[in-house]
């Protein structure tokens, strides 16, 4: 069994990935769909998981591990403690412009090494905004790193690409769905709360 098939299998074991019929972001139609703060909410799986991203950049000198908001600074945080180096946040800008910023009085020394961690990589905008940030800051980035790959390998960066593995997820417009057609609920994943 590959260590990709194992990532999956724990991604399934607590509940993260999911079968059903599910109204993506995108407004497209899927009968799959990865919720990460499943995995999140157990520390001890997530230390699990973010060893072996750790485990990926061992020959590397890595210095800082940046993540974007939300997902991406409990995996920063994680990754770097158990890289033993420092952890930075990209938050979304405050001014109400689109992209990411380093805030709450984060710096970067010259020729830093910076490792992007992110969760799940579907359209790849919360990494570009991360590494858009990044390129105002006098550091070099050693890689993106994320746990599962769904974007059928359609998103690229200019900096090599590390995933713990890949998920193949299919996805119809409504007219197309073979799930509407069977008459099976629609479901749009994230929006229930904790009621008390
Ligand atoms: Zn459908």
């Amino acid at each position: 069994m590959s260590d990709a098939n194992a990532l999956l299998q724990r991604l399934r074991s607590v509940g993260a990935l999911k079968d059903g019929h599910f109204l993506l972001a995108s407004g497209r139609h899927s009968d799959r769909y990865v919720e990460k703060f499943d995995l999140l909410r157990q520390p001890s799986a997530t230390s699990d998981v973010c060893r072996e991203v750790a485990d990926q950049v061992r020959g590397e000198r890595v210095d800082v591990v940046v993540g974007p908001t939300t997902g991406g600074v409990i995996l920063a945080f994680e990754v770097a403690r158990q890289l033993g180096v420092a952890a930075a946040y990209a938050e979304r800008r405050s001014d109400g412009v689109s992209g990411r910023e380093f805030r709450r009085g984060t710096t970067f020394s010259p020729g830093q090494r910076v490792l992007v961690v992110d969760d799940i990589l579907t359209t790849g905008g919360s990494v570009r905004e991360t590494l858009a940030a990044l390129a105002a800051q006098p550091v070099d980035i050693v890689a993106v790193a994320v746990l599962v790959d769904r974007s059928g390998g359609r998103v690229t960066f200019e900096v090599p690409l590390v995933a713990l593995t890949t998920l193949d997820v299919a996805t119809w417009d409504a007219e197309g769905c073979p799930l509407c057609a069977e008459g099976i609920p629609l479901v749009k994943p994230g929006t229930t709360t904790a009621s008390s």
